[in-house]
């Protein structure tokens, strides 16, 4: 029983250097992506409840590796966290956003406005340069509205976080809060900070029913947040059932597979026009 515990110990560390080894090298692959032009993004509509319009779209980041293939955000974002790299991403993510918005706004609508996920780690001190945004707009001529920021709790937070957050405001760019009602996002948040959209979390969608739990929970977010003058955006809708419910509660917005996948530009720009007729 001894010599087995010894061979499983060695077992555990050789599989532990492996998967320390596999990090480091994937941190590595992961400096060079962006220069390798190894992201990019798709998008995913954001369905105006009452008209079925569609004038925003949330940004997914997507990493295409050489040898792994598509890697999930889930898989890289925490590295690009804790590497810093995630603030060279992020201003890049910015820049292809808020060209396509540009895009959209000439070609389907003049309001279309498109966010990105933001992690804490942007919104400290070395974080974005919100300067060098507002000079990116001004040189695309877009209004700041044209851009609206998903943000959650995380772990770090601190007074630098609201400063940046309030400027990043004073360039009219707009704030989700997303992930809502999970460990992460919490109503602390809406007192703080002035916020325009609250994004009911997808734990909240998968199980709705006709009086289930969660719709109580749905019906008396969507009252809070309207009470607060925010509007309401419900993601992870998948089925006919689940849109309808919250449409009949006051939900302003719909994300999710039932109206469509995140899925690349050109293909958006398809989905857009057949929705223009
Ligand atoms: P999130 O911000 O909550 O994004 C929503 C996730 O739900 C996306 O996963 C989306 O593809 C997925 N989703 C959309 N509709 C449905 C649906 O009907 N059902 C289900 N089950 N899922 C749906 P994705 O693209 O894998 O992204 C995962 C997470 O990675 C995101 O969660 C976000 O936290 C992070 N992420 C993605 N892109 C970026 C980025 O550009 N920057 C940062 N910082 N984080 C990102
Ligand atoms: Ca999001
Ligand atoms: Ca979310
Ligand atoms: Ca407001």
């Amino acid at each position: 029983a001894k010599a087995q515990g010894r061979n499983r110990f060695h077992y555990f560390t050789a599989s532990m250097q492996e998967a320390a080894q596999a990090r480091v090298e994937l941190i590595n692959d992961l400096r060079n992506a962006l220069c390798r032009n190894q992201f990019h993004l798709l998008y995913q509509p954001i369905v105006d409840c009452a008209s079925g319009a569609v004038i925003k779209a949330e940004a997914l980041i997507r990493w295409h590796h050489p040898e792994r293939g598509l890697i999930s955000p889930v898989d890289f974002i925490p590295l690009a966290e804790e590497t810093g790299l995630i603030i060279d991403i992020g201003n890049w993510l910015f820049r292809e956003a808020a060209k396509q918005a540009r895009a959209w706004r000439q070609s389907h609508h003049p309001d279309f406005q498109i966010s990105i996920n933001t992690s804490p780690v942007q919104l400290q001190p070395e974080g974005i340069d919100v300067q060098a945004w507002g000079e990116l707009l001004n040189s695309l001529d877009l209004p700041g509205n044209s851009i609206a920021i998903e943000i959650t709790e995380g772990l770090l937070m601190d007074n630098g976080f609201a400063t940046r957050l309030m400027e990043i405001q004073e360039l009219g760019i707009e704030v989700s809060l997303d992930d809502f009602g999970t460990g992460y996002s919490s109503m602390s948040y809406l007192k703080k900070f002035d916020i325009d959209y609250l994004k009911i979390d997808k734990s909240f969608v998968r199980n709705l029913k006709a009086g289930s739990s969660d719709l109580a929970l749905c019906e008396a977010m969507i009252v809070m947040a309207h009470k607060l003058d925010l509007k309401v955006i419900a993601e992870g809708i998948e089925t006919l059932e689940q849109q309808w419910l919250l449409n009949s509660t006051g939900c302003d917005y719909g994300q999710g597979y039932f109206f469509a996948r995140p899925i690349p530009p050109a293909e958006f720009d398809h989905y857009l026009t057949k929705l223009d007729g």
